[in-house]
């Protein structure tokens, strides 16, 4: 069987590798000229840095067990959040990467949580308002799916001076859904869960990849952006005005033109402006990498992320864009002094982004319905709607298996 995967980020690389090894014959395209997606590095003055905040989990390949993954490092998973949404004291909690309030949780009589942010977040009673206020940073939360919360770590909430929380999630599986504990707390005998990172930076990692999956008989095209068409209910897939054959279309790549011409299903949600600065302390960190996410209406900075890289100890930081840079340098610094990190580093580089994760409800239920149509028109689609890139991995190679078998 000939299996055409679109988009080389991570999502289309590994289905590309399971489709191999499933014995379909593999071709891989992707416009850019090299792999990677987004999870390339970003260079300044010729050193890399993470972009942003960025782990790989072992979901969906046992990487000791694949040749690809010979440069990456393994360590546990260590991360924490710093609050200050009407909190009297800025709360810094390890292990727990959502808000953490003061008080004790009081939610709302039989409250909303499977529509939009807003009325999900409308749960949390008195203390919705300062959530509210910082999410509406990420967009029109009444117009936002609720599961847009996810991606802005706001899915569930950390109430630390509540000491009947056990008791409120066991009792009640809604208060269960809004209510956050930290790990050590939810799962105190449990190993910490591992993570990967490759040593010398996702470039290298990417250039390792596109190696090995051309020397097991994958054939990768970089620099060729793929278009394609429906008639009837035949689709057809060009690149640079020549026909592609295949019997089977893995669609990792923006879904834009995909649900609009083939579907008539247009995405139009707004992306999010953020910005990425990174740089590199003086003194050398512990070599295990940290993230804390940041919840503080005051400050535009929403994830720091420390970890090392070709012996050198770094960050990226993500932020909302729309201050000068100026400010958000000084956000920068305002958090590193409430954070245990040394006071001394150096700015290498701040770069616009746009984040393409928000839908509204209505766009979901749309790409839902479309999707029983995928497998007849022989498409199997790159899991939009999934925000974490192993759930992604995972239910694309399940969807692969089936669609071989
Ligand atoms: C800044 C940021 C941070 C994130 N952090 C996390 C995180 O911590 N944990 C997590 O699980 N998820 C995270 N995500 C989500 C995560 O990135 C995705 O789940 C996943 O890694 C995206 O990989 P992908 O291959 O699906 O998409 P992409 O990396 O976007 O790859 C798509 C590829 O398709 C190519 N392409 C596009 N159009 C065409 C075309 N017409 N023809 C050929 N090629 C095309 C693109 O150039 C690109 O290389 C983050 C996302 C962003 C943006």
């Amino acid at each position: 069987m000939k299996v055409a995967v679109i988009g080389g980020g991570y999502t289309g690389c590994m289905a590309a590798f399971h489709a191999h090894t499933l014995g379909a014959q593999v071709s891989l395209y992707e416009v850019e000229s090299e792999l990677g997606g987004v999870l390339r590095d970003v260079v300044f003055e010729g050193k890399n840095f993470f972009n942003a905040c960025q782990y790989l989990r072992n979901q969906a390949y046992d990487f000791e067990d694949v040749s690809f993954s010979e440069h990456l490092i393994q360590f546990d998973h260590h991360y924490g959040s710093l609050t200050r949404l009407g909190n009297k004291h800025a709360r810094l909690v390890d292990d727990c990467a959502q808000p953490v309030l003061d008080g004790e949780a009081v939610l709302s009589n039989n409250p909303v949580v499977n529509q939009s942010a807003w009325e999900r977040l409308l749960a949390y009673g008195s203390r919705s308002a300062d959530l509210i206020r910082w999410a509406s940073r990420f967009g029109s939360l009444n117009q936002l799916d609720y599961r847009c919360l996810v991606p802005m770590q706001l899915s569930r909430v950390y109430f630390a001076e509540d000491p009947c929380l056990d008791e409120k999630k066991n009792k009640d599986p809604l208060a269960d859904e809004l209510l956050a504990l930290p790990r050590r707390l939810r799962i105190p005998e449990s190993s910490i869960e591992t993570a990967f990172l490759p040593n010398k930076g996702f470039n290298k990692f990417f250039a390792n990849l596109k190696e090995t999956l051309i020397n097991i008989g994958v054939s990768v095209n970089t620099d060729t952006p793929v278009k394609l068409q429906r008639s009837e209910d035949v689709v057809s897939l060009t690149s640079r005005g020549e026909r592609l054959k295949f019997d089977k279309v893995v669609w990792t790549a923006n879904p834009i033109p995909l649900l609009s011409r083939i579907f008539n299903v247009k995405l139009t949600t707004p992306s999010i402006p953020m910005k990425l600065i990174v740089g590199e302390f003086s003194t050398s960190l512990p070599v295990v990498p940290y993230y804390w996410q940041i919840f503080d209406v005051d400050i535009s900075v929403t994830r720091v992320y420390v970890y090392e890289l070709e012996g050198r100890s770094c960050f990226s930081v993500e932020a909302f864009a729309g201050d000068s840079d100026e400010k958000t340098l000084m956000d920068v610094k305002s958090v590193f002094d409430q954070l245990p990190l040394p006071s001394r580093y150096t700015i290498f580089g701040i770069e616009h982004q746009r984040r393409h994760v928000n839908f509204s409800s209505e766009e979901l239920h749309s790409i839902e319905s479309v999707s029983q149509d995928f497998p007849s028109l022989g498409i199997i689609p790159g899991a939009w709607t999934q925000y974490g890139r192993e759930e992604k991995v995972q239910s694309i190679n399940c969807k692969i298996s089936e669609a071989i078998r």
